[in-house]
């Protein structure tokens, strides 16, 4: 799948960079703009905590997510050699608290699901499973701070966590040495067509190319006041902090109802997060909030009551239709892509979403979970040129 094509990609998040690599690695001449600097929307909040999808009967999100996930390692290993940098990446799996027995039953389900569907963990020993539920004593013993009660806890051990800020200098590294051309803060205005090509327009004049991208995150609500059938991406609030602790905490990722500690080896802990539909576009860190987060973190993990707050942000990510992302050509424009959407999990997702980008460009081989995302399989109809030219 080789390809002379010129493409143009709005939105340089943790989406545009890693599809902009992809298809330059691919032959395609790609153009990737973005309003501000590279990685600085959405992608810059996330928590870079990337856990599988544990849900029994899982649907094509879920499958695609996962799919994701078991790529990671190599995605990895790829990127940090194209780059040239380090990428810190973890798996040392997530520890869940459970919290009543009703969910006890849940976990259990799970358990059995991943253990007997999901591949086998390479490089561990053989006899670990992907996920076991344990006992209170058994967690304690694993995590000796967390504050596991009487019905234990359920523990992942294909979770791992990236390291969001390094991911993101190495994609954008990665993209520059493979030939992308980068342009940042560079807004682009509206998306039309010329003689049928894609054609953005920018403050400075318009650019034209083969094919057009849109991985403008929420900003895809501003290009849709213009194209007015490009599925809405909606912002969801999550605010999160960074506290460092200088007493003994937590080892690995610890889950405890909406509160999640990804703790890394320098003494970062990374708490998330909030999740505020009714928030729009604000961007502040509210008291309730911030409030939340430590007072969850605490209950996670009373060390932390000691632990420094080094930072608080809040980011808005980009939600699609039913909380799923939309990856495909816009029906009757099939020039124009979108990938965006992917509300809690596009760090995660980011490998896979770009090879299905990828392949929906150039051309090749798509599944039916592939092809489910696409803007025409959600229901979205097509815009006519006429109305954007
Ligand atoms: C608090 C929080 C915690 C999270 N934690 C995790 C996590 O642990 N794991 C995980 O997998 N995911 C997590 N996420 C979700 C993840 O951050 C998003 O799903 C992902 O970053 C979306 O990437 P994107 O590239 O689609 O969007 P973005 O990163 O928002 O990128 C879109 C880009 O488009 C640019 N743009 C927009 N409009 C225009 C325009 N008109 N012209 C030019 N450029 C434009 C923007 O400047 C931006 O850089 C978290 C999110 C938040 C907020």
């Amino acid at each position: 799948m080789e390809s002379t094509m010129e493409v143009t990609i709005v939105g340089g998040g943790v989406m545009g960079m890693t599809c902009a690599w992809r298809l330059t690695q691919r032959g395609a001449k790609v153009m990737l703009l973005d309003q501000g600097s590279f990685g600085s929307g959405a992608s810059s909040a996330a928590l870079g905590a990337l856990w599988p999808s544990a849900m029994p009967n899982p649907g094509p999100l879920q499958r695609i997510q996962r799919e994701s996930l078991w790529q990671y390692p190599e995605f990895i290993r790829e990127l940090s050699a194209a780059a040239g940098r380090a990428v810190g990446y973890l798996q040392q799996g997530k520890l869940e608290i459970i919290a009543s027995e009703k969910q006890l039953e849940q976990h259990r389900r799970e358990v059995e699901f991943a253990n007997h569907h999901w591949p086998a963990m390479v490089g561990t020993e053989e006899s670990k499973p992907a996920m076991e539920i344990v006992d209170r004593d058994d967690a304690r013993k694993r995590e000796p701070h967390a504050a596991v009660g009487d019905w234990g806890a359920v523990m992942c051990h294909r979770s791992a966590q990236v390291d969001v800020a390094d991911l993101l200098a190495a994609l954008r590294l990665a993209c520059e040495r493979a030939g992308v051309q980068m342009r940042a803060h560079c807004k682009v205005m509206e998306i039309a067509l010329q003689s049928g090509r894609p054609r953005v327009m920018l403050e400075d004049g318009p650019i034209e190319s083969d094919r057009l991208m849109v991985c403008a995150g929420i900003g895809v609500c501003g290009l849709s006041e213009k194209i007015q059938t490009l599925p809405p991406i909606k912002p969801v609030k999550g605010q999160a902090l960074l506290m460092r602790s200088e007493r003994p905490a937590v080892g690995r990722i610890v889950k405890n109802g909406a509160i999640f500690l990804v703790p890394w080896p320098d003494g970062r802990i990374l708490v998330g997060s909030t999740t505020e539909p009714e928030a729009g576009f604000d961007t502040t860190n509210t008291t309730a909030g911030v409030d939340f987060l430590t007072r969850g973190a605490i209950e996670t993990c009373p060390a932390l009551a000691h632990a420094r707050v080094e930072s608080t942000w809040a980011g808005l990510r980009p939600t699609g239709p039913k909380r799923q992302p939309v990856m495909g050509p816009l029906p009757d424009l099939p020039s124009i892509f979108i990938c965006a959407g992917h509300f809690k999990v596009g760090i995660g997702m980011a490998p896979k979403s770009a090879e299905i980008m990828t392949r929906w460009v150039l051309g090749g081989e798509l599944t039916s979970d592939e092809r489910q995302f696409a803007p025409g399989g959600m229901g979205y109809g097509g815009i006519k040129p006429a109305e954007i030219n």
